[in-house]
């Protein structure tokens, strides 16, 4: 990794002293605030440290300014030919500090900006190893355009503010103090009269502070509504445009613009009135400084020219506050969206991706015993209830019943997607709870009933489930052709003019129902998995095809475990056990012929399919 050592280097809340705090025996993320916030800038330390340097010396060069020019005043107010040389010095010297701080702004610029721009690159990368990892359940609650949102949106908020801001800030803020402390050196009496105004100022800032950090999370969370309607409007377009409903969309989308609008607005009415505070109280102090300077001067007790570089300071000095108010007022923005940032960070999966048990070899034997369920997006309705069910190594059990009876439930169970209620699930005789989740994903493969393909090639969407394959290698294309051929895809794959190199578009939407199914059985195919998940696999194809993929099927699933969702006879007659789910229970099991014999819901099932099949037979 260009980024370091892991993309969550001083970005999560949980490494060694990033973010959290060890609590009696627990470990509670740390709170969201300014010193996280910052806190993503240290893996950058180094970087922000040689552009802090350059900074010093920029700013320096800025402060030389004032008492430079004081002088060449005051050698030219003497109005005598003598003073050439002195002048002449003075202008080089100070050409000589421009030019070295020009060169140091260069520097800053360029460290503090390539600093920034690692920052959000490693926070991103963090934020999506989190979010990629989150449980199933995690993505029914949470919507792809509001996580999108938080990923590019809230994200560069935080850029701007822990480094491009943040240099600008600590400039400022750096003229901002040498600046006082020159002014007090000049004439202590003339600043304290200068800075009367600061209370009022700091005043408020602290409230405009907090009302923008309180907006600005308002304003992103209206933004992610918004970009939500838009992408899931973009991504169901054809139903959008089925039932012409672009202006219905165009409405919903303008409403949840106009939210964030108003909140935007609300904001800028108060930056606009900061900014006015602050250019007022800056010209306020000018006006002091001409006004009581002019006087102390007129009395004999200032020089000119002290007054002079006193004037220059003060108005490098409020020109410094305008730009930091300006700075105090993106970092109150970005705090604002660096607390949706972080929650998301904080997001622990309760089924972790990987760690556990890896078995050193699998029969295939799952057993499920008394599973209980309830999706928690909806904990109060029990979709599974004691399920108790056997598949033997190498059998073939196929599930049927009514719609919504439980079925593709069960699959995400043994996928792990979620756990169960109570009761558990076994593999090889251990729970799955024990055994590392990826690895027994690993030895899956699932043909979905509506199978989802890569934005890529064909041949990229094949070989997809096979760590370490390249597409690029030869071996890879023959196999992969070769899986083609076996799920009956390889003709129409042929047809293509670039054959396996064809896109399909994003989800598969190139491709035809039957196309995709194929491609995703070639998919599973080339996996060799030991347990073999089809939901309804071979529902979009033509009489045909489905008998050449059922044939391509039967291979596949020859010396694996096989559960078959099916709610075409043709699947299930030849399973080794068939249980018909009702009401989120197996309400009978047994073989096709046992089943028909107890002429009950399965045998009603069969019985409208032929019913159905008749008149078309
Ligand atoms: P079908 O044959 O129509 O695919 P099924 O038997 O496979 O149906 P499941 O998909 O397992 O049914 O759904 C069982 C129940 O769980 C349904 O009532 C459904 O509304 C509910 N359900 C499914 N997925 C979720 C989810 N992610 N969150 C909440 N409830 C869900």
């Amino acid at each position: 990794r260009v980024l370091g050592e892991t993309a969550a280097d001083g970005v999560t809340g949980d490494d060694a002293d990033g973010g959290v705090v060890e609590g009696k025996g627990k470990r509670k993320p740390r709170e969201a605030g300014m010193g996280r916030m910052f806190g993503l800038a240290r893996p950058e330390a180094a970087t922000l440290g040689g552009g802090l340097l350059a900074m010093l010396v920029s700013t320096a060069s800025t402060m030389a300014l004032p008492s430079y020019v004081g002088q060449m005043f005051g050698v030219i107010a003497q109005q005598s030919e003598g003073q050439h040389g002195a002048l002449r010095e003075a202008t080089l010297t100070l050409a000589v500090i421009f030019a070295v701080g020009g060169l140091c702004a260069g520097i800053r610029g360029y460290l503090f900006t390539v600093a920034g721009e690692r920052i959000v690159a490693r926070l991103r990368i963090a934020l999506f190893e989190r979010l990629v990892v989150q449980d199933i359940a995690f993505f029914d609650a949470n919507q792809t355009g509001e996580l999108m949102n938080r990923l590019a949106s809230d994200t560069a908020m935080l850029q701007n503010a822990v480094t491009v801001n943040m240099s600008m800030g600590l400039r400022f803020g750096a003229q901002v103090l040498i600046g006082l402390c020159l002014i007090f050196f000049t004439s202590w009496r003339l600043s304290l009269v200068m800075l009367a105004i600061v209370p009022l100022v700091v005043a408020v800032a602290v409230r405009y502070g907090k009302f923008m950090k309180r907006k600005s999370r308002a304003y992103q969370k209206a933004l992610s509504e918004a970009s939500v309607v838009a992408q899931e409007v973009f991504s169901s377009i054809r139903t959008v445009r089925s039932f012409a409903m672009e202006s219905r969309e165009r409405d919903l989308y303008s409403r949840a613009v106009a939210d964030s609008y108003a909140l935007g607005r609300d904001k800028a009415c108060a930056y606009g009135g900061f900014g006015a505070l602050i250019q007022i109280s800056g010209q306020s102090a000018v006006l002091v400084v001409l006004w009581y300077g002019g006087t102390l001067v007129l009395g004999g007790r200032m020089l000119l020219s002290e007054l002079t570089t006193f004037l220059l300071l003060t108005i490098t000095i409020t020109a410094s506050l305008a730009a930091l108010s300006d700075f105090f007022g993106s970092i109150m923005n970005a705090l604002g969206a660096s607390i949706r940032v972080f929650k998301l960070l904080d997001g622990r999966p309760s089924i972790r991706t990987s760690g556990g048990t890896a078995l050193p070899s699998i029969d295939g034997l799952i057993e499920l015993r008394a599973v209980s369920f309830a999706y928690p997006a909806r904990a109060d309705v029990r979709v599974l209830r004691e399920v108790d069910m056997t598949i033997t190594p190498g059998s073939v059990v196929a599930l049927c019943g009514p719609s919504g009876a439980g079925k593709s439930t069960v699959v995400g169970m043994i996928q792990r997607w979620y756990d169960p209620t109570s009761g558990s699930i076994h593999v090889d005789g251990t729970p799955l709870s024990q055994l590392d989740p990826s690895w027994w994903r690993r030895q899956m493969a699932l043909v979905a009933q509506e199978p989802v393909l890569f934005a890529c090639s064909i041949l990229d969407n094949v070989a997809y489930g096979v760590a370490g394959a390249d597409a690029a290698d030869a071996a890879t294309r023959a196999a992969v052709e070769q899986a083609c051929a076996t799920a009956n895809a390889i003709d129409f794959v042929r047809a293509f003019p670039d054959g396996l190199d064809t896109g399909v578009g994003e989800r598969g939407v190139q491709l035809s129902g039957g196309q995709k199914q194929r491609i995703a059985i070639a998919r599973a195919l080339l996996v060799e998995p030991k347990v073999l998940l089809l939901d309804e696999a071979t529902s979009a194809l033509d009489a045909e095809s489905e008998r050449l993929v059922q044939q391509a099927i039967d291979r596949l699933m020859l010396e694996r475990t096989t559960l078959v969702i099916a709610h075409r006879l043709s699947t299930v007659v030849g399973a080794d056990s068939i249980c018909v789910f009702s009401g989120g229970t197996i309400a009978e099991r047994g073989t096709h012929a046992e089943l028909v014999k107890l002429g009950g819901i399965y045998y009603s099932l069969v019985q409208r399919q032929l019913t159905a099949a008749g008149p078309a037979a």
